[in-house]
Formats: structure tokens, C-alpha cells, sequence
């Protein structure tokens, strides 16, 4: 027998994109519940867990609309869905300011200081994080924005359930009514007007991620909280909804030793130094366009059927460069904190000393740099952009080499919404009563050459999109 409670909003999760929609709903005048699996009061998500910078597409969100709909158009080469690309580029400032409203802080940066190589920074969740290899999240500016949130919420009413695990929807003659839950060993009926589905993808999921991403789920390094299971998506395809993009997430190149090693994830990242270099495999031939940057390299090494048989490989220009251009840069912190890396005067002394066929690299290298002098990267096999990262040739010794493995972040695909985070069914018409926001949807994000737009606003501005939507106010 279960237990039953009524609602106008039920939120399936409680990071950014949850507590964003429930403080948002409760605000106009809804009564709200939010589930969340995760028991403790600091549950772990990955929202608790980001560096908080806010950006469309590695742009200011506050730009005019045209620019980060160019930007977004770009990066994922006309992939994402219009009327998505409409609703975020159209609320994200909105977005920001209303965050601030419910108690979020932003550090500003000055666009002048700011290094093109990372993007913009130009809006962090402050206290910002410190520039650290490891996971350093409490007390920061997402882990207290969260709060913020959560305190938003229960001052108009609304409710926090922990260690509530949504396990199906209520649906009656095709309209969502509500959502089932496990609380311990109880059932619990959440009946509701309107259930927002943001559990935050599903790289957590071994199964689905064999699926859609990678032969070798366990190769792959959990980049984050790894708390999103595909559970809303599995809900929202049993009520008839449709999926889409799947075949893309949000990652990072890490060192193989992030595997075992906590001091070396989620930074440094060694997407920099492969892009302006090679990444190769064990016989020492390139297999990615390291061009299109470190999502889509994580991406590529994930699909590989031995992803942690892979090598980043550089020189002494871009060590001294690219190695040091990021906030938590690998030179110097990958060796400081146990990464491997090896250096050699020769490309064939690099290679023994990585365990990769010496021959190979060479020829590897040689082609590569003849490729990068004369300008004519597209002949290579497979051919090498300089869209997102430029070429350099590897030619000044010392050589480095470091053994890699792909980091997954968050799944870029699953729910497909729209412009006001409605669940469409394949014929693109809207489920009533039910919407999703944030990592557990897709159609922004991906494409074939996985185009990232950002994790955070598109939770912030769908989540916000979804509660209006329900408040009748779009
Ligand atoms: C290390 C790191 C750094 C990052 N840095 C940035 C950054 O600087 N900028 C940026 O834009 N993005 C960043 N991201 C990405 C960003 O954090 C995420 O894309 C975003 O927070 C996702 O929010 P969400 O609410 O959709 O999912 P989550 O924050 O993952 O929340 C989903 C919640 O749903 C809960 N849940 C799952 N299943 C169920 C269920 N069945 N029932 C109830 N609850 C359930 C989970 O426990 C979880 O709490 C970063 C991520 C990581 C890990």
C-alpha cells in the first residue's frame, strides 16, 4: 500500500536544475516537492561538484543573443535543436540575474584578464574554487548555491525529500499525474499537476553507457558524482517520450593514473597539451581530429576498444605553453601529484619509455609535423582541424608523453524538450504534465562533433523555463 501526498510540482533531483525549478515554482506560487536519492544533507551531484563558471559555449552569457547563438551554432555545427538554442540564449542573463536574487554570488572577471585559451570566466559561482588537482567543493560556490536554493524553497513552502529514489511515473490516459517513489523500504505516491524529470543523465549507468558511448564503460573515469543513472530517461521513454542525442557527453582527457589516483581528477586536464599535439594509440597512430579540443577527444578515446591503451604526445614548445594554460595546468601538477609522465630527447626513446611502438610514432610524428609545416593538415589520416585547437609541430626536445583515459562528465543527450522543457513524444507533440531540464535532456548539446554549450546554464535556464511554464507564465 502506498503512502500518497499531493503537489502542483514534483522535481525528479536536486541539483541546479532541480532546485532551480522548485525554487522558481515555489516563488510563483506553487507548491513544490523536490526528490532527491542522494540521503545525506550535502548530497553529492555533479552541480555540487563544478567549478561553477557560467558560460554559453565558453562565452559571456551576458552577450547579445546573436553572438551566443553563433557560438552555440558553431560548436555543435548547427546540431542543436532551434528553438533550444532560442530559449537559452534568450533567458541566460535573466537566468544569472534571478540566481543572484535567490542568494547566488558571482565573482566578475574582467574580460581583459581573461585567457582566451580557457574561455569565459566571466561569471563564477563565487566563493570561487581554488586552483586544485582534486575535488574540492564544500563550502563553494555551487555547493552554496545549492543551498541558497534549497533555503528559497522551504521559505515559500516547498519541500526537500532526501533519500527519495523516483522509480516510475504516474501516468493516466497519456498526462503525467505524479511520480512513484522508494523511501527506504516504503512506496510513496507523489501525486502532481506536473512532474520536471532532472536526475542529470546517465554516465553513472555502465549499461547505457556501453549502449551509446563506449565498449569499456569501466575504462572510462567518472568525472564527476556519477549519480545520474538514466532513471528519468528510462521513466520518461515508458510514458512515450522521445530520446535524442545519446551518443555525445561532456568529458575531459585525464591522466590514466586519475583512474586510481584522487589527486589527479577532475584536474589537471591534459586536453591542452594533446590538442596542440598527437594523441595515439598503443601502435602509435593517431585515431582523433585533436583539433576539435578535449570533449570531443574524450569522446573519441571513449569509443576505442581499448580507451585506457591511449597517449598524449608533445613537446617541449607546447609543455612550456599550452602545458601551463589552464587554472589547474599539468605543468606542473601532473607529476607533482603522481601522474605519470615520461620525457625522452627522441620520439623513439618516448615511445619505449610509454610502452608504444616505436616505428609507429615516428612515422606518426614525422607525418604530423610535415602536415603542420606545410599546412596541409586535412591529408592526414584521420585528417587534423585547427577549428578549436591550433597544430603545433613536436620537434623541440625534451618529447613528453603521458599515458590518458577519458573522464566523463555528463551524458549530453537523453530527453528531448523544448523551448518551454516540455517531454515531446516522437511525433514532437508535448506529454502533458511533464518536463525535463538540465543533464537528463538532449537536443542542445552534441552532434558529430560534440558540441558543448554548458552544463550549468542549460540546467538554470530549462529548470526555469519548466516551473513558468507550469505557473502558466510563458
Ligand atoms: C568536476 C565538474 C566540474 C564542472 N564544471 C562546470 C562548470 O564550471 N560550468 C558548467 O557549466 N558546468 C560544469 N559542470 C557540469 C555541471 O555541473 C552539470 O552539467 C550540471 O550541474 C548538471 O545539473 P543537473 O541538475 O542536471 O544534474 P545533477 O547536478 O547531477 O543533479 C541530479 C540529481 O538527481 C539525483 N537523482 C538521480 N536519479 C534520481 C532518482 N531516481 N530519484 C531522485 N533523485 C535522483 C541525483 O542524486 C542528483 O542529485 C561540471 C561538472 C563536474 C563534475
Amino acid at each position: 500500500m502506498s503512502e500518497q501526498q499531493t503537489y502542483d510540482v514534483v522535481c525528479i533531483g536536486g541539483g541546479i536544475a532541480g532546485l532551480v525549478t522548485a525554487a522558481r515554482a515555489s516563488e510563483l506560487g506553487l507548491k513544490v516537492a523536490v526528490l532527491e536519492r542522494g540521503a545525506e544533507e550535502d548530497y553529492r551531484c555533479n552541480s555540487r561538484y563544478s567549478g561553477g563558471v557560467m558560460h554559453i559555449s565558453y562565452k559571456d552569457p551576458a552577450l547579445p543573443k546573436e553572438e551566443l547563438i553563433k557560438a552555440i551554432q558553431e560548436i555543435t555545427d548547427n546540431y542543436a535543436a532551434p528553438d533550444l538554442v532560442e530559449a537559452i540564449t534568450q533567458n541566460c542573463k535573466r537566468g544569472l540575474d534571478w540566481l543572484q536574487q535567490q542568494g547566488a554570488r558571482f565573482l566578475r572577471v574582467d574580460p581583459s584578464m581573461q585567457r582566451s585559451d580557457i574561455g569565459s570566466r566571466a561569471w563564477i559561482l563565487a566563493p570561487v574554487r581554488p586552483p586544485v588537482t582534486q575535488l574540492e567543493w564544500k563550502g563553494r560556490g555551487a555547493d552554496v548555491t545549492l543551498k541558497a536554493l534549497e533555503r528559497a524553497l522551504l521559505k515559500g513552502g516547498g519541500k526537500v525529500f532526501r533519500g527519495t529514489s523516483a522509480s516510475s511515473l504516474l501516468m493516466e490516459n497519456g498526462v503525467c499525474k505524479g511520480v512513484a517513489a522508494k523511501q527506504g523500504e516504503s512506496n510513496v505516491d507523489f501525486r502532481s499537476r506536473s512532474v520536471v524529470v532532472c536526475d542529470g543523465g546517465f554516465q553513472g549507468n555502465a549499461n547505457l553507457v556501453k549502449l551509446h558511448l563506449s565498449p569499456a564503460p569501466a575504462k572510462l573515469k567518472q568525472r564527476g558524482a556519477g549519480t545520474g543513472i538514466g532513471d528519468g530517461m528510462r521513466m520518461a521513454i515508458e510514458a512515450g517520450a522521445d530520446i535524442t542525442s545519446l551518443d555525445g557527453f561532456y568529458g575531459h582527457v585525464l591522466s590514466l593514473d586519475a583512474m586510481e589516483n584522487d589527486m589527479l581528477w577532475p584536474y589537471p586536464q591534459l586536453d591542452l597539451v594533446a590538442a596542440a599535439g598527437v594523441l595515439v594509440d598503443r601502435s602509435g597512430k593517431r585515431f582523433s581530429d585533436e583539433g576539435l579540443g578535449g570533449v570531443f577527444m574524450a569522446n573519441i578515446m571513449a569509443r576505442q576498444q581499448d580507451p585506457q591503451g591511449i597517449f598524449a604526445v608533445w613537446d617541449e614548445v607546447i609543455w612550456q605553453d599550452s602545458g601551463r594554460a589552464a587554472a589547474v595546468p599539468p605543468n606542473p601538477t601532473l607529476e607533482r601529484h603522481g601522474g605519470t609522465l615520461r620525457t625522452a630527447n627522441t620520439i623513439a626513446e618516448l615511445a619505449v619509455a610509454l610502452g608504444v611502438d616505436p616505428a609507429g610514432l615516428e612515422k606518426t610524428v614525422r607525418d604530423y609535423n610535415d602536415a603542420v609545416t606545410s599546412n596541409r593538415l586535412g591529408t592526414l589520416s584521420p585528417a587534423r582541424s585547427a577549428k578549436r585547437r591550433k597544430a603545433e609541430a613536436i620537434v623541440k626536445a625534451p618529447f613528453y608523453g603521458a599515458p590518458a583515459c577519458s573522464g566523463i562528465t555528463y551524458t549530453m543527450g537523453g530527453i528531448r524538450i523544448d523551448g518551454q522543457s516540455r517531454v515531446l513524444r516522437p511525433d514532437r507533440s508535448p506529454i502533458p504534465g511533464l518536463y525535463a531540464a538540465g543533464a537528463s535532456t538532449g537536443g542542445l548539446e552534441g552532434g558529430p562533433c560534440v558540441g558543448y554549450v554548458g552544463g550549468l546554464m542549460k540546467g538554470i535556464v530549462f529548470g526555469m523555463l519548466a516551473a513558468e511554464s507550469i505557473a502558466g507564465k510563458r
